[in-house]
């Protein structure tokens, strides 16, 4: 598919159709999105009863169980964010989810506060004893916040409509000077394109109407230089797809996943808990080169 379409202004190359949507390659946005675009009141009824309850049903029971891994990646971002800004300040975790990333902070010395739109997710995080208020990210929440040394975004910008807008509410309540962080799923890989193209393996990583946008590092990094913000770090998560390369199509099956997920996670507490996490970035920093990796982590310096 390469026609062209435009939804209110929004043009580009169709490259994908799923379910009533359509992926393009937005002329107007500089990066991939779906259209049509989902109005916020859509997205607010799926977020607050349906994200981490129906969809991510074992999320929590997940995440507890890759607790020692997942600690281990959120110290290693604290450490990277700690030696740009100099110290551990301010934290807003916007999207914060269970809160796992507060709490690592928090340890760390960072004065943290969350915002997590499923209420599931924000009752945990206050039942562990953080400052999380249960509400979307919009104009009324940013005019509540003071200003913050560092704001991280995690799993976010995928899901909002309009990416730009969230990006100037990060600039109103971020210090001068203070850094954003943004992780996303790294989409359109080349190994995502050879399975698809070439192997006709269908393209499992498009999720409408949950994910909206469709960054890689070039796009990620764009955006962020037209809202004022200098990339000045960024990194890659182990390419999963590689999996289905090695011939183990986890697509349909939960518990293949599992186990695949298990042998990466195991790859990185090999490494970090030998005592080898420079080598693990210098592994991972091919993969990026390549244009690979599962997630990308892009942090930006605001001018
Ligand atoms: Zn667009």
């Amino acid at each position: 598919m390469s026609d062209k379409k435009d939804w209110n202004g929004h043009e580009g190359s169709v490259l994908h159709s799923v379910n009533d949507f359509d992926v393009i390659d937005c002329e107007l946005c500089g990066f991939k999105h779906i259209i049509p675009i989902p109005s916020e009141d859509e997205l607010r009824e799926i977020y607050k009863h349906d994200y981490h309850v129906k969809e991510k049903s074992f999320m929590l029971e997940h995440q507890l169980e890759d607790r020692e891994w997942l600690d281990s990646i959120n110290d290693a971002r604290l450490e990277t964010l700690e030696n740009i800004l100099g110290k551990a300040g301010s934290f807003l975790d916007i999207g914060s989810g269970n809160g796992f990333l507060l709490s690592q902070a928090k340890k760390r010395g960072w004065t943290v506060k969350g915002i997590e739109p499923s209420d599931k997710a924000a009752e945990y995080s206050i039942s562990q004893g953080l400052d999380v208020e249960c509400c979307v990210f919009d104009q009324d929440c940013a005019n509540r916040l003071n200003k913050f040394d560092v704001i991280h975004l995690g799993d976010v910008m995928e899901h909002v409509p309009f990416p730009s807008a969230t990006l100037s509410l990060c600039n109103q309540v971020l210090r001068p000077g203070g850094l954003i962080a943004i992780g996303v799923p790294n989409e359109y890989t080349p190994v995502q394109k050879i399975l698809n193209k070439d192997m006709d393996v269908r393209p499992w990583w498009i999720a409408p109407p949950h994910h909206i946008n469709y960054f890689d590092k070039e796009s990620l990094e764009g955006l962020l230089s037209r809202h004022d913000f200098t990339p000045c770090h960024s990194e890659v998560s182990f390419p999963m797809e590689l999996f289905l390369l090695m011939g183990k199509n986890h697509l349909d099956d939960p518990k293949l996943g599992r186990d695949c997920h298990a042998m990466r996670k195991q790859l990185e507490l090999n490494l970090t808990k030998s005592g080898n996490r420079a080598f693990l970035n210098k592994l991972y920093g091919c993969f990026a080169e390549a244009g690979m990796g599962r997630t990308l982590l892009v942090i930006a310096q605001k001018k």
